[in-house]
């Protein structure tokens, strides 16, 4: 039997393959690839009449900026390992969409469907304690967000406990991204990272050279996609493409198994059957498969694979069939079968430069909770007052017996709407997904040397974090 290494190895293994391609100093090269810092807390909380201990962690990979930026998971597969792999992809994906921040992650080894709402907020709000007043969540220094088991009700109990425990912080607010709109939160967040997935589709779609590579042709519509993981990545991604963009989603996998329909899966029925049920058992616009891993293995154009790490391994990836994979999780293929896949003509499109979506609009956030302002309140009506002057010039030239034009209503409605904070994160993610693909992709193409998407991904971020340490003096 062939063992896999860890995530945190298989991240290594990843960053070595670029990094060979590379002309760094052995000591920078060194610097970039370890991480700074793990904290480990274990901590008690009564509940249900006895005290019970949790363990969580928060980990720093690199501060070449600060603040740091990675998620907050609970999970039962939580352990240092994992948090570290997963600090290690922060740094690299905030370097390759721009996002000025170094990268760290956190995790609570926890099953959040144990506990009822109540106990997660005591739990929540005491690990939060624990990582406050250590600096460990900081608007200047350390900005979590959400991952998976967590989302904005999580992250509305952190900034309260930050507030609670700096009074006279003004910047609050931006000690963590990915709150609820009334507590400081950004339009488009919740959805950004499975917005930010099928920008990138939308991208890679763009370049027929690309495609090609993959066995692909025309764009996403009709394209067959199969999903992992209905939770908030997957779903979006899902909904996005299948709604949006014409994509026949025909299987989604979750915990309990798969649910499979050649015709299409309607994502939103779905996702109403699994939030009511907790799995896709019994959803009757499709066929039900007990082995949901098996259903990777299916007849498709795209897989997404959006729930964890590793699914995609040395025993499954020679019958992986997708010509194209987008990795919407973080680490679902190992590098063994990366290797595997790569060598098969199969397209991966990266996590590092997949997932980014999330943490571009954390950006975002953070950059609204630090101005105090929301995007397009001063510029949106001064916008749809120079778009009415237009409108009302061209009415007029149109007025002419000679010309006689009319402008059409749905036009002028649609001309002199101003921007509202939505579309301006709507389009700012745009424009950071399409420039990550681009300068990936240059280095993919103009290089001999590089096999693949990932190797290029990490050239173009270890580049970056390279000349910031270098212009630090190190
Ligand atoms: P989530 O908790 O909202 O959803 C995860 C989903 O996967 C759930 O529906 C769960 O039931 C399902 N799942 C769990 N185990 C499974 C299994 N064995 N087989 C099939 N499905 C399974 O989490 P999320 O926020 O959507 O995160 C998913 C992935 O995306 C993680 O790797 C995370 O690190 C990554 N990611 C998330 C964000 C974000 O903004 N939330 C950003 C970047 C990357």
């Amino acid at each position: 039997m062939t063992t896999e290494p860890s995530f945190r190895e298989s991240v290594d293994i990843m960053f070595n393959r670029a990094v060979k391609l590379m002309d760094l100093s052995p000591g920078l090269e060194q610097k970039i690839r370890v991480c700074n810092s793990t904290y480990t807390v274990r901590f008690g909380v009564r509940l249900r009449g006895e005290i019970h201990t949790f363990t969580g962690y928060r980990s720093v990979h690199s501060e070449h900026m600060e603040p740091v930026k990675g998620g907050i998971r609970f999970s039962m597969s939580v352990e240092q390992d994992e948090v570290e792999a997963l600090a290690a992809l922060m740094t690299y994906k905030c370097a390759l969409v721009q996002a000025p921040f170094g990268g760290s992650k956190g995790g609570l080894r926890i099953d959040p469907r144990e506990w009822d709402e109540h106990e997660m907020e005591q739990i929540t709000r005491r690990f939060a304690y624990e990582l406050i007043k250590r600096d460990l969540i900081n608007p200047s220094q350390n900005v979590p967000a959400p991952d998976m088991g967590t989302g904005e009700r999580e992250m509305a109990w952190i900034v309260d406990q930050y507030r609670r425990m700096n009074t006279t912080d003004i910047n609050a607010a931006a000690c963590v991204t990915g709150k609820p709109i009334n507590a400081g939160g950004i339009q488009g967040r919740v959805e950004a990272t499975g917005r930010g997935v099928q920008y990138a589709l939308r991208e890679f779609f763009r370049y027929d050279e690309d495609k090609a590579k993959a066995n692909l042709t025309g764009t996403l519509k009709d394209k067959l996609v199969i999903v992992q993981g209905l939770g908030n990545v997957g779903y979006h991604a899902a909904k996005f493409v299948s709604e949006e963009d014409g994509s026949k989603v025909i299987a989604v996998i979750e915990r309990d198994g798969a649910v499979v329909n050649p015709d299409g899966l309607n994502i939103e029925l779905l996702k109403e059957h699994v939030t009511m049920t907790g799995g896709v058992k019994d959803f009757l616009a499709g066929e039900f498969i007990e082995d949901g891993a098996s259903v990777l293995e299916m007849d498709c154009d795209i897989l997404i694979p959006a729930a964890l790490e590793g699914v995609i391994n040395l025993t499954n990836a020679d019958r992986i069939k997708a010509n194209l994979i987008i990795e919407a999780a973080n680490g679902p293929i190992t590098s063994g079968a990366d290797e595997i896949l790569v060598n098969k003509g199969v397209v991966i499109i990266p996590d590092l430069y997949a997932n980014a979506g999330g943490v571009t609009v954390s950006y975002f956030e953070w950059v609204k909770n630090l101005s105090h302002i929301r995007f397009g309140r001063m510029q949106r009506r001064q916008e749809e007052t120079r778009h009415q002057l237009l409108l009302n010039e061209l009415q007029r030239l149109g007025d002419d017996p000679s010309i006689n034009w009319e402008l059409s209503d749905s036009f002028k409605s649609k001309y002199l709407k101003g921007a509202d904070e939505l579309e301006l994160v709507r389009s700012g993610l745009d424009d950071s997904m399409r420039a990550a693909y681009q300068s990936m992709r240059a280095v993919w193409h103009n290089r001999d040397d590089v096999p693949d998407l990932r190797t290029a991904a990490f050239i173009v971020s270890i580049e970056r974090v390279a000349a910031s340490y270098r212009s630090k003096g190190l």
